[in-house]
């Protein structure tokens, strides 16, 4: 075959950014060796932050919003290549979505009572120091995103990110600090130690000057901070069921379903991890998700392979965690065309591929008789997490039933589970759902004190 002019180019641009990443700075501002130096710095630079107008703040935010569309592919090239999760393409996308859509110092307002008696203020605060620590799924989105937030909230930050996300965590630290020295601000508005270890992030929960922890990733990391001691936002994990009524437009569920599904490999917490069919559309919705969506049939057989794959001796692959449906295929020798996005078959919700939350475009889809069975399965299968659910019906009673029974912090209706980012969906975004501890989706007011601030019988001029 004859290489094009376009091929050609497509190889060079592909060798450039590889080798840009082998040249990307580990990253210089804002990394220690030490955590308790870190945290030093944090409060040092928190000091400058605190005298700051909120003016000042906003233009640090907007030269870091520049800084992250400048780097998104960069970001996203480095991440897939050092977590081996992901796509660089949704990758990409999650970046822009970061840098345009986090709020900023908008977000921190104040409430007011003025009357007979005088004038209340409530005012947010910063609290200092946060403590942050960060998962490996997404990776500099979560610090990029953090960091916006508690900045326009008045704090700095310490993070201790995983271990296998570092290199990408460390040059999203190095860039913020870059975007506020630029912006006439000071070094370390965000740090890190080189090593992350738990070790390190012990030393951070228990330290004197961290009055907050943030915490984004699985069960353990939740319950360790809400151990500490200190106050704690938990954001943890989930396993959002979609359910689809016989009311639903089904042949779009599917679509919508695959698509946020199959999204960055369906890393995203809040991403489609299995559906709940109510019987009299469940085949009509298989079929659409085959023949129009790109979906694998797995027989019992690649099921039972894939199990032992993907829950080797009982525990979650890592291996596989963000990988495609292509990719997952071939570790059990099965070989599927390029255009295979998500693989699909039905099962009890008792499967261990449908009850786990999996982190890959692996879609078990649950048979229910009726409605209310399909509420009672999608809320099992959510394990209490509180997390993320989603719907696909025209019934609006329907809807309220299912949002009563399952309490999520994110329901998204009629749509992939990616709306509720503000991608293709009103609303702005965060990669840190405070599901365990309430806040839901986290936002620079989230990093805040309230005060109330009293003047009796004066300054209301009515
Ligand atoms: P993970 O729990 O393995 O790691 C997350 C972070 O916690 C890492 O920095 C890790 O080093 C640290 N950690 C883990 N155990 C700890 C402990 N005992 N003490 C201190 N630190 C500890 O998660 P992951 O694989 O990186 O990310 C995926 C998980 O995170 C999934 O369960 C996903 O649902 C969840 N998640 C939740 C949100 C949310 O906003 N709610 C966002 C992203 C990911």
């Amino acid at each position: 075959m004859p290489i094009s002019e376009n091929m050609v180019q497509e190889i060079v641009q592909e060798v450039m950014a590889k080798m840009q990443i082998a040249e990307a700075p580990a990253g210089k501002h804002g990394i220690f060796k030490d955590m308790n130096e870190a945290i030093e710095a944090a409060k040092a630079s928190q000091k400058i932050v605190r005298k700051m107008s909120m003016d000042q703040r906003e233009k640090i935010i907007t030269c870091i919003r520049k800084k992250i569309h400048e780097n998104a592919e960069l970001f996203a090239r480095m991440g897939v290549d050092e977590t081996g999760m992901g796509n660089v393409g949704d990758k990409i996308l999650k970046h822009h979505l970061v840098a345009d859509k986090t709020p900023g110092t908008e977000d921190i307002t104040t409430t007011a009572w003025s009357g007979d008696r005088g004038l209340t203020l409530i005012e947010m605060g910063p609290f200092g120091v946060i403590g942050a620590i960060t998962p490996t799924t997404n990776p500099s989105e979560t610090i990029l995103c953090n960091t916006i937030g508690m900045l326009a909230g008045g704090n700095t930050v310490v993070f201790n990110p995983h271990p296998a996300a570092i290199k990408t965590s460390l040059f999203a630290i190095n860039l913020l600090n870059e975007a506020s020295l630029e912006s006439g601000g000071p070094d370390n508005i965000a740090v890190s130690v080189e090593k992350p270890t738990l070790e390190t992030s012990a030393v951070m929960m228990k330290h004197k000057d961290i009055p907050l922890i943030a915490a984004t990733g699985g069960p353990g990391v939740v319950t360790a901070v809400l151990s500490s001691g200190k106050r704690g936002i938990g954001a943890g994990a989930g396993n959002p069921p979609a359910l689809v009524d016989e009311t639903a437009d089904v042949r779009k569920a599917a679509q919508d379903i695959v698509n946020g599904c199959t999204f960055d490999n369906n890393l995203p917490c809040i991403a489609e991890k299995e559906i709940v069919a109510v019987s009299s559309i469940a085949d009509e919705l298989m079929h659409y998700l085959i023949t129009e969506n790109d979906c694998y049939l797995a027989s019992e057989e690649e099921q039972k392979a894939l199990t032992e794959v993907v829950l080797k001796g009982g525990k979650l692959n890592r291996k596989c965690v963000g990988r495609d449906a292509k990719t997952l295929l071939s570790m059990i020798g099965v070989s599927v065309p390029a255009n295979i996005r998500c693989i699909v078959f039905e099962g009890p919700k008792e499967h261990p591929l449908i009850a786990e939350e999996l982190m890959m475009p692996i879609l078990g889809v649950v048979r229910a008789k009726d409605f209310d069975d399909a509420v009672e399965q999608a809320v099992w299968l959510e394990h209490g997490n509180r997390h993320s659910a989603h719907i696909h019906s025209k019934n609006i009673d329907n809807i309220t039933k299912y949002a009563k029974a399952i309490d999520t912090a994110i329901l998204v209706k009629n749509a992939p589970s990616y709306a509720a980012l503000g991608f293709g969906g009103e609303g702005y975004c965060t990669f840190t759902i405070a599901s365990r501890t309430g806040e839901g989706l986290t936002s620079a007011s989230t990093f805040t004190k309230r005060r109330r601030c009293v003047m009796s019988d004066s300054l209301c001029i009515r």
